[in-house]
Formats: structure tokens, sequence, C-alpha cells
């Protein structure tokens, strides 16, 4: 089959490109064939042509080039990589057009800004495993971020899937072969579900070359595989974006000790950054304390609430930062002002960097730019280190803001190649050109009124046609006085026509005008870009600089709207909380209604709260507000409460409520296990533990024992501060030096029950399970008749427990084999009880609940 040359053309560079989408530039559209063209009609909604690019006519379809970024996005949106082809060179040249690919684009590597959302990060991430360790590298080339970690030990998956889980990695790079590969899967399956996979070959092959080219040598990991995946990572990046990426230029590592470790179960399960419900931002910590006026704040809280300090000096700086905001009105409205009209700018140094910067870019930068003296103005005089420190590093650049002032219009077009963009006054040979082509009418006036002066005819005029161009015309009777300068052109029958050098100069320049104006507005537009270049560093990190202050002052102005206090930190003690408030929770139900609850957890006499009541009482309401309210204090927030002092925990662990994993084929109780497993494996005496009714989702009595051998291993073993909610009042009897009891106060008058949301010392006497059923709508026939039940149960459990303390006496009664089993020496009359007490009752139906009664009646 004889295949065009063009065609040829496309097989060649699609055969380069056989993992990408193809968007191969066809003068004003960029064309895909075959399955490309299948895929893109599919997912694009394109109509699918043909071209007769060989006997089998070619499957094809288009977009419009300008119209190309829209469509990419799509595609890149839904995990596909999109290569684009343009065309090189002249295009008026003879014979075939070269088409070269000038860059690829991938979910990963995407700098449009319509993909990019300002208060998120976009990561790439590349994994390589050597031997026992897994190194991890990492970069948002959107904002010139770039990291790297290394894995080991037990727990190095789970570490290293809570990195990708927080970050949430939109591209994965497998350097080689992962002995964890389907583990991988399952976790990108489950937990980052937009991710794409590209399986790369091997290692870079110029490590040394590409870490030099980006980073100083005392940011250069030592560990030889940490380069390798570095640089295996650069390397991929400088093929896919295919310009300079300079502004990569600083490394970090991932160092776990340094932070308190929030693992995925945990972030989700407080909703620290993302909601459970659809992974957003909406009712998150995140959302509540998010006062940042600029994007890269709002980037910078979401990394510090999900990277909180484990040092006391590190959260102290903070928290001093803070505090003389808090209480400085001025200074707090004065930097929210300044910060106001800054725009991304890290983003946009990106732009620069890659060259994609339009003029819009650049005025966005001139005013951003011009923010920064008011700033370093206004925190003249703060005494917080921190801000001190901070208020240093923002540097201002007069030279690049008068540039840019002086250079771009305030208002340009988007595109480059339209003109428009730089301001007349700026270069004069700009300025003569769009004189030129504004005034070109008056111009000839102009000179037509000087010749006729100079030379004293009368009857002389300007003219134009299109074979001679601009000429000056004499008449016959003004002939004599025609200077020798005049090159004659034409002769009419009572006229002559001439032509002078200045004419001729004149009408080379109107002609080319318009072009010229748009090259000479593009050459100098680059120029300025040019110059901006230089100042990168100092750019970046004043971008960061502006960051760390933006976030300072938004936990200030959240301290102030929502009345929250700074907690003291010490190195021992233990959590001693008062008046604590869901941050959440009380946003939502307003100040009114919340109830505050007191929290003393510590070493000393209370290291395990065990917390019974009944479903709905706000159980686990309280207990996600301890652990919000330590994390909040470590990250440097001031907390929802009247009073607080925490020493700082090392991990946070939460199993609570329902989990989705279900759709990872395992079983909720097998989820639930997994998740106390990975707890009572990693937790510390310095760790912070809140299990919320674990063992619910098998029978009473494994889930009763498990419970109970859980919080006797915590005690025993691992010493960790826990609170621990359950509806197993068999539990309570365990409560000793070190556990506790507590229950939610409750008010009963008659049969009605009113849940105060305050949590008491001491245990719940009743589970109120048939009130809550009653609130839920279940038919008064049924709470009526299980009410009738409990009755009757309740008192022949009296009856049986009055028997054996008869029986004792003489003989004792054999324990059933169940008591005997949990070694808690029930009765069989609580046995039942507790069945009662322990259905989900929110969630059966009426049929459910009337044939568990009637196994119930059976067995009593
Ligand atoms: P449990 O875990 O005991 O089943 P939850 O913690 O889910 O109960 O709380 C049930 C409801 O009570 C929640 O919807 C919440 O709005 C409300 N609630 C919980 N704690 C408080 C409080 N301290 N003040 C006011 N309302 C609360």
């Amino acid at each position: 089959m004889e295949l065009t040359p063009m065609m040829q053309q496309y097989q060649a560079t699609k055969q380069q490109h056989p993992d990408e989408i193809l968007f191969f530039r066809l003068g004003d559209f960029y064309e895909m064939f075959f399955e490309d063209a299948e895929l893109a009609a599919r997912e694009l909604g394109l109509t699918l042509t043909s071209r007769s690019g060989n006997k089998d006519k070619a499957p094809m379809c288009g977009v419009p080039y300008h119209a190309a970024e829209s469509y990419i996005n799509k595609l890149i949106h839904k995990g596909y990589k999109v290569a684009i082809a343009e065309q090189i060179g002249d295009p008026k040249a003879k014979g075939l057009t070269k088409r070269e690919v000038i860059k690829i684009v991938t979910p990963g590597t995407v700098l449009s800004e319509s993909v990019l959302t300002d208060a998120a990060n976009n990561y790439i991430a590349l994994l390589y495993e050597q031997g026992e360790r897994i190194l991890l590298a990492g970069a948002d080339i959107s904002t010139g971020e770039c990291f790297y970690g290394i894995y080991t030990g037990g727990s190095r998956l789970q570490t290293l899937f809570d990195e990708l889980y927080r970050r949430q990695v939109s591209e994965l790079l497998l350097a080689g072969e992962l002995s964890f590969r389907k583990q991988l899967d399952a976790f990108v399956g489950l937990r980052l579900p937009q991710c794409t996979y590209t399986q790369l070959a091997g290692i870079s092959a110029q490590v040394e070359d590409r870490l030099v080219e980006h980073f100083t040598a005392d940011e250069r990991p030592e560990d030889r595989a940490a380069q390798e995946a570095v640089a295996t990572l650069l390397d991929y990046l400088h093929d896919t974006v295919m310009t300079d990426l300079s502004h990569i230029s600083h490394l970090t590592y991932l160092d776990a000790s340094e932070n308190l470790v929030l693992d995925t179960y945990t972030l989700r399960n407080l909703e620290v950054t993302r909601n459970l419900r659809d992974g957003g931002k909406k009712d998150t910590l995140l959302d509540v304390l998010d006062f940042t006026e600029t994007a890269m704040g709002s980037r910078l809280l979401k990394q510090w609430l999900e990277a909180p300090l484990l040092s006391i000096v590190a959260i102290d700086r903070r928290l001093d930062a803070v505090q003389e905001m808090v209480e400085d009105f001025g200074l707090r409205g004065a930097l929210a002002d300044g910060l106001k009209d800054i725009r991304d700018f890290e983003r946009l140094l990106t732009r620069i960097e890659v060259g994609t910067a339009n003029a819009r870019d650049l005025v966005a930068l001139k005013l951003s730019l011009a923010c920064l003296p008011g700033i370093r103005e206004t925190l003249a005089d703060v005494r917080a280190q921190l801000l001190r420190e901070t208020t240093e590093r923002v540097m201002t650049f007069d030279e690049v803001t008068e540039l840019l002032a002086r250079a771009i219009v305030d208002e340009p077009g988007i595109s480059l190649r339209e003109g428009g963009i730089i301001k007349d006054g700026y270069d004069a040979e700009l300025d003569e050109y769009r004189r030129i082509a504004h005034d070109s009418k008056s111009m000839l006036q102009e000179i037509e009124e000087r010749e006729k002066q100079e030379t004293g005819i009368k009857s002389l005029k300007i003219g134009y046609n299109k074979v001679f161009g601009y000429y000056i015309e004499v008449r016959n009777s003004g002939a004599d006085l025609v200077p020798d300068r005049y090159i004659r052109k034409q002769t009419l029958a009572n006229a002559e026509r001439y032509i002078t050098e200045e004419l001729k100069a004149f009408e080379t320049k109107i002609l080319g005008a318009q072009e010229k104006i748009i090259q000479i507005e593009y050459r100098l537009f680059t120029e300025v870009r040019e110059r901006i270049k230089q100042e990168l560093p100092g750019i970046q990190q004043t971008a960061h600089a502006i960051a760390v202050l933006d976030v300072l002052r938004s936990f200030a102005e959240a301290a102030v709207s929502y009345n929250y206090v700074r907690p003291q930190l010490r190195p021992e003690g233990g959590i001693s909380i008062k008046d604590g408030r869901h941050p959440l929770v009380e946003r939502i139900l307003t100040r009114d209604l919340f109830v505050p609850n007191d929290t003393e957890l510590n070493h000393r006499d209370c290291e395990i709260m065990l917390i019974t009541g009944p479903n709905m009482a706000g159980k686990s309401t309280y207990m996600r507000q301890v652990a919000l309210l330590a994390l909040m204090a470590q990250v440097g927030s001031f907390l929802p409460a009247r009073e607080a002092v925490l020493s700082p925990v090392d991990r946070i662990f939460t199993r609570i409520g329902a989990s989705d994993d279900l759709v990872s084929g395992q079983s909720t109780f097998m989820v639930e296990m997994n998740e106390v497993a990975q707890i009572l494996k990693y937790a510390t005496r310095d760790s912070l533990v809140i299990l919320d009714e674990i063992g619910r989702g098998t029978s009473t009595f494994d889930g009763m024992s498990i419970a109970r051998a859980v919080v006797e291993y915590i005690e025993k073993k691992i010493h960790a501060q826990t609170l621990f909610a359950t509806h197993y009042h068999e539990l309570t009897e365990m409560a000793d030096d070190k556990i506790k009891n507590f229950c939610v106060a409750v008010k009963e008058r008659g049969a009605q029950v009113a849940f105060l949301r305050r949590i008491v010392p001491g245990a719940a006497d009743k589970s109120y399970g048939i009130h809550v059923a009653r609130l839920a709508g279940l038919p008064k026939t049924v709470t009526k008749r299980a009410e009738a039940l409990l009755a009757a149960l309740e008192a022949k459990q009296e009856k049986v427990q009055a028997a054996e303390t008869d029986g004792r006496e003489e003989t004792a009664a054999p324990p059933t084999q169940i008591d005997a089993a949990l070694g808690m020496g029930s009765l069989f009359g609580s046995t039942l009880r507790e069945a009662l007490c322990s259905l989900d009752i929110m969630t059966m139906t009426p049929l459910e609940a009337l044939n568990e009664l009637y196994r119930l009646q059976e067995q009593a």
C-alpha cells in the first residue's frame, strides 16, 4: 500500500510516540489518524472522517489549532497523554513541510491554567526499588517543587502510599520492575483513581549531569539510588516538556522524622483536606481554616495541614507569629490588603521559565511584584521571629517592576502574534512603525505640505497606484520648479509623476509596518521575559515567603473569627483541653448549639478514655475533635477551646466509621481489622489513637472480645493515649488506674430522652437503642414491642443474677461456653441484653428488626 509523503511522515512520527495521542498539525488544524482518531472521536465527541492517505482511507478527525487546548485538557483529564507535532520552518516552502513533536502533555506535566487548580499542587512521582528500599522522586513542575524520599523497613509500603495519597499524585512513573506492583495497583485503583502510569525502560544514563544541572551541591542526595531516581524523573520531565526547566532548582528530602505522621486513613477519616463525601474541600478542616488571600498560600496551608510539626520550638515559632497577628488588628488587615492583589506567581514563574507566559502573565507578575514593597513596609516592625525572618525573604524587584510597567500595556490580548502588547514610548523603532501605521494619511499630508513649500509648486500632490506605489504628481505648469532629487517615474498628458527617496522609504515602511510591528513587539516581549528569567530564583524565594505569611495570617484570621485560643505546648503531660469544640461541627451547628467538652488524657491517670453511650450521642464527634485539636496545635494554629495544654504526638491513628473500601473486594470487617492491625503495629507511647466501635462488623461476642483484647494490648504494651468508643457495656468493667470510663450525659423525661452531648466521667447504663429506633422512624408497634421485650429481658436477667448469686454460695454455676471464652464472667441474661443493645437499629429494616427480636425471644 502506497502512502502519500505526508502520511509517511505521520507514520514515522507516530512510531516514536506509540503511547501518546498524536496531534499532527496540518495548516490550521491538528489532525489525528487511525486509532488515535477513533479514540479521540469517542472521547471528545468529534466527527470521524477519513483522508485518502492510502488505498484504504485513513480514519481521521481534527480540532482547530486555536481551540486545541481545551481538547488536550479533556484528554489529559481522562488520563491520556498527547504529543503535539508542529510544522517547523516555512510552511510556504516547496515540498513537504517539516513536522516535529515539540512537547508531550501528560497529567503530571500539564501546565495549562485551565487544568491546574489554584488550591492544589499537581504532582508527578517516580518509584524505583532497590533491594529492600523504595525510592520516591517527585515534582510539581507548575511550581518548581522537587523532592525525594527513601522508604525502608516493614512499614515502607504503607508510608510510601500515605505520601502518594497525601499528594494526590496524578502521574506515576515506574522505573524498572517493582516487587510490590500488585499492592500498588490496588492502592492506586482505590485511592488515586485519576492517576496514570508510565513504565520506564530503565534508569537515567546521565545521573550526575542532571543533578548538577538543577541543584546545588548541598541539596543533591548522597545516596546513589536516590540520585538515580531523581535524575530519571528529570529526564522524563525534559523529554516531555521539552523546554528549559531551570525553575526546578531546589530539591528537598522528605524526612518523616520531622513531621507528625498522618496516614491515609486518618487524613480521610478526619477530613483534613478532603471530605469523605466527594473528596472535595467543602466541610474539611482546610476549608474552615482557609482565610488565605493567595493561591500559593492556599496550597501551602494544605501542605502544612497534611504534615504537622513535631518540634515544640518549630510549632511555637508559628504560634508566636500567629499570636502577634491575632493581637494586631491593623497588621492583619494591612497584610491582607497587601496580599490581595498577588497572583499565583509560582505558576507564573514556571510559564515564564518554559516560555509559555503571555503578556497577561507579565501584567499579573507586574501587579504582584508591585505589592511587595508595601508588604515589607507593613511588616517592618514585626516582633515574632518567624515573621521577621520571612519578611526578610520577601525581596522587591524594583527594576523588573519598573521595566514591566514601562514595557507592557495594562490590558494586553492573549495572543503574542497580534501585537498590542508593548506600550508606546518604550521603543523608538516600534513607535515609529506604529506612527506610520496609524498616521500614514496625515504623514503623507505632512510630506505633501512640506514639498509644496520647499518647491513652491502649488499644484503638487501625493497619490498612490498599484504599479508605482506612492508618487508626487506635478502638473506641467510647475515642471520647471521640480528639484533634482525628484525621480521621474511616469509621464501623463498634462502632468509628471515622481518619487523621492523619502517617499520610497515611507512606502516600504507603511507596507511592512503592520508586519514589522508584530515582529518587534514579539522580540521586545521575549527580551522582557528573558530579563525576568534572570530574577527567577529571587522571585521564587519571595513567592514562598509570601505563602508563609499568607498562611500565618490565615491562622490568625481563623483564630479571631472563631474565637480560638493559643495552645501551650509542653514536652510532657498529655492532652489537657478545657471546653474544646469540634472545628467543623461547630461551624455547621452554629456556636450556641455546640456543647464544648473537656479532655484530660495523659500517661499518669488517664491513658485510655473508654467512652460508652448510645448511637447519636456524640461520641465520634468528640473523639475526632480531640484528634483535630492535636493536629491543629502541631500545625501552629490556635484551637477552638477555652484553654489547651498539649504535648506533641508522633502519630495520630484513627479507626472510625464506615469504610468505603468495599470496592476493593474486602469485607468491611476485614478492612477494619486491617486498620486495627496497622495501629497496633505502629503506634507508640507518643501516639494518639482513636478507635470508634471496633468489632462492629462481626458477631457480638467476637466483636466484644476483640475490642477488649485491643484495649488490653494498648494498655499493657503500647501505652498510647487512646480514645475508645464502644457500645459494649461489658468493657466498662475494665476501668483501672489507666483506663477511665466516660459517657455522654443523657437527660430522661419519661419515655423521652435528650442527649446532652456532654462527656462526663462514668459508664453509661443504658443504650437507648430503642429511643434511637423511634427517632429513626421505626413503626410504633415495633418499638412498643421492643420496649416490652426489653423489660421482660431485664426482669429475667435480674432473676438469673439473683439465682446465680444464690447458687454461688453453694457450688459456682458453670459459666456458659461463651462467657468462658470471654472471660468476662458475664451472665446469660446480660449477653442477651448485650445482643439486643448491639443491634444496629439505624441500619435495619423493620422486618430485620422483627426477625432479630424473634430470634432473641427464642434464646430467652
Ligand atoms: P455517635 O458517635 O455517638 O453515634 P456522633 O458523634 O455521630 O454520635 O454525633 C451525633 C450527632 O450529634 C452529630 O450529628 C452532631 O451534629 C451532634 N453532636 C455531636 N457532638 C455534639 C456537641 N458537642 N454539641 C452539639 N451537637 C453535637
